[in-house]
């Protein structure tokens, strides 16, 4: 479909989806840049444009004089049926080019349950989905993001895999693509040799160079390089000086609404705690901040450059950024008279003891949000959760006294030695929350509460621990909503358990899950994240088809075996994290 202005735009949902066009879209001439990058999102456009990471690349891309970087989003299920009905392909967003008119094809791994719609995309794009059936006659397929620091469920269908903060390198890369791209496309130089050569550049991994031996019990015996000069440890990259790191202040303003309709000022990478679940910690590793200066200019040039009406402040852990008072202070005095408003993510009680709230709600009063994680002491010891109650309380009580009427709270279950009386902690706890607004005011407060399903995922303390089946999942939840059912004030809503147990097994998967993801595809699976078009069905057939038993990617593992991610090195090393989970014992004791 190279052609979007026919009419098939007014037969689906959210046309401004697919149409480009929107304020700062890069408008570069297709045919005459050396490199051709097609950047793809495997969601819809409203997710997608919320990503930090898409806006980074897209800009740094777009100012290389002979590269053009063009969109390409998942499309929803009424698009899909007009493409595949029309014998169509899907178009980029900008120049309304197919997928194979592209040199590369980077797609951002966001989360485990995008990567049926990654293949949807390339097949869309009418692209060969596995590596092999590609040679130089199609573009390069590579992969980034979080889902690479274990990218071995999707090694079939990567050409490479890009570990750490991808603005680091994708020059590097695309200066190397550069100038081995005519003798590749003439056949001079093969495929193999070009990985090879990409996977010279640190962070870079070519799937199709190593191969992988399994014991009986079908644990890795060994993971082993198939050509030589291919390194054994893959190497995270990651942007030293996030001040002197590019930004996007051409910031892309979408027609319609998206999950982050706002501008957003990325305060901090990484994070100072060490909360033993999180896998963030490591994807980020290590911790660096933006100076506030730079802060205050990149919201301003955002700003002036867009005309929205909301700054958002990110980073894991906004409320340990240094002086974040004094920062909030200086964005209040300067935005407060033209009624913009600012926000930040989750925070912590410490961040808004004093007078910060004060300072957010004179502008806007929106919901506090809070990520206790666990009900009890005991289980927030466990997950090395920096939680102080008394001083949670006293900050709640302080922003309840500034107008504050809502409040979320994030809660796992499925947390090792959880029992009875740990759940029963969460929806006390919830209720004491609500409660406390009576010291202020004359009602209690209403409180939504958040319950996910601890995955213990890949390059965490947490990776060797099995992951809690889903009748214990189930069980957890029922004692929940029983406890809760008592006080009208606390509103529960868990994450879907099937999809858990799904991403669980695709985090923590090795290559054997190639095929089950294939399958899966093959049989309609799309959208998995969205637990309205997630198929549990369509899941547990492909396992079967493939022949693989779900469960054993969610046993405990022995910390002497190999993991299929090990061969990553995230910067922090594998003892220490076994050292962290050894800590978990002395907590028991
Ligand atoms: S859970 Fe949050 S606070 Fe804890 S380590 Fe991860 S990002 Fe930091």
């Amino acid at each position: 479909m190279n052609d979007m202005s026919g009419d098939y735009l007014l037969q689906v949902m959210k046309p401004a989806r697919y149409i480009g066009e929107e304020w700062n879209v890069s408008r570069k001439d297709f045919a005459p840049c050396e490199v051709k990058f097609a950047l793809c999102f495997p969601d819809l456009y409203e997710v997608g444009m919320s990503n930090l990471g898409v806006r980074i690349i897209y800009d740094i891309l777009n100012k290389e004089p002979q590269v053009v970087c063009e969109r390409f989003f998942a499309p929803a299920s009424d698009m899909e049926n007009i493409l595949r009905s029309r014998q169509e392909e899907i178009p980029s967003l900008e120049s309304k080019k197919p997928l194979k008119e592209f040199d590369i094809i980077g797609f951002s791994l966001g989360s485990e349950l995008d990567y049926t719609n990654v293949l949807n995309i390339m097949d869309l794009g009418n692209i060969p989905l596995t590596s092999v059936s590609r040679d130089e006659n199609w573009p390069l397929v590579v992969g980034a993001g979080p889902c690479a620091l274990n990218p071995e469920p999707m090694h079939a269908f990567f050409d490479l895999f890009f570990i750490g903060e991808a603005e680091e390198a994708v020059l590097e890369f695309i200066g190397l693509y550069q100038k081995y791209k005519k003798r590749f496309k003439k056949g001079e130089v093969s495929k193999e040799e070009l990985l090879l050569l990409f996977s010279g550049i640190e962070g870079f991994y070519a799937p199709s160079l190593y191969e992988v031996d399994y014991n009986q019990d079908g644990s890795i015996k060994q993971f082993k390089p198939k050509v030589k000069g291919a390194l054994l440890k893959i190497r995270k990259r990651f942007v030293r000086d996030l001040n002197s790191a590019p930004f996007p202040c051409d910031w892309l303003v979408p027609y319609i609404q998206v999950i982050h309709d706002r501008v957003t000022v990325e305060v901090m990478r990484g994070c100072p705690n060490r909360c033993r679940f999180c896998q963030a910690r490591s994807q980020y590793f290590p911790l660096r901040y933006r100076e506030e200066k730079n802060v205050l200019k990149l919201a301003s040039e955002l700003i002036k450059r867009t005309g929205y009406e909301e700054i958002s402040l990110t980073g894991l852990s906004v409320s340990d950024y240094p002086k974040i008072e004094e920062l909030l202070g200086k964005l209040v005095a300067e935005f407060k008279a033209r009624a913009i408003g600012i926000s930040l993510p989750s925070v912590k009680a410490k961040t808004i003891l004093g007078n910060v709230s004060g300072l957010i709600a004179t502008i806007k009063k929106t919901g506090l949000t809070f990520a206790p994680e666990a009900g009890s002491q005991r289980l927030r010891e466990i997950l090395a959760k920096d939680f102080n109650e008394e001083e949670f309380f006293q900050a709640l009580e302080e922003a309840y006294a500034f107008g504050y009427q809502h409040v979320k709270l994030y809660f796992m279950v499925g947390l090792p030695e959880e029992a009875e009386s740990d759940l029963e902690a969460v929806i006390d706890f919830a209720a004491r929350v609500s409660a406390a607004r009576r010291k202020t005011n004359p009602g209690p407060a209403q409180v939504n509460v958040s319950v996910n399903t601890l995955i213990p995922k890949p390059h965490t303390p947490f990776q060797w621990l099995g992951m809690r089946d889903l009748d214990y999942q189930k069980q957890a939840q029922d004692l929940l909503k029983d406890k809760a059912r008592r006080n009208r004030r606390i509103a529960l809503s868990f994450h879907n358990r099937y999809m858990s147990f799904v991403e669980g097994i695709l985090s923590r998967g090795d290559r054997k899950l190639s095929e089950v993801i294939h399958y899966a595809f093959k049989k309609g699976a799309r959208f998995d994240a969205w637990s309205n078009y997630f198929s549990f069905d369509i899941w547990m057939a492909a396992f079967r088809d493939a022949n693989i038993d779900p469960d054993f990617y969610l046993k405990t593992r022995q910390t002497d075996e190999i993991l299929p991610w090990d061969f990553i090195d995230v910067g922090i090393d594998k003892e220490a994290l076994k050292q962290e989970a050894e800590k978990v014992k002395k907590v028991l004791i």
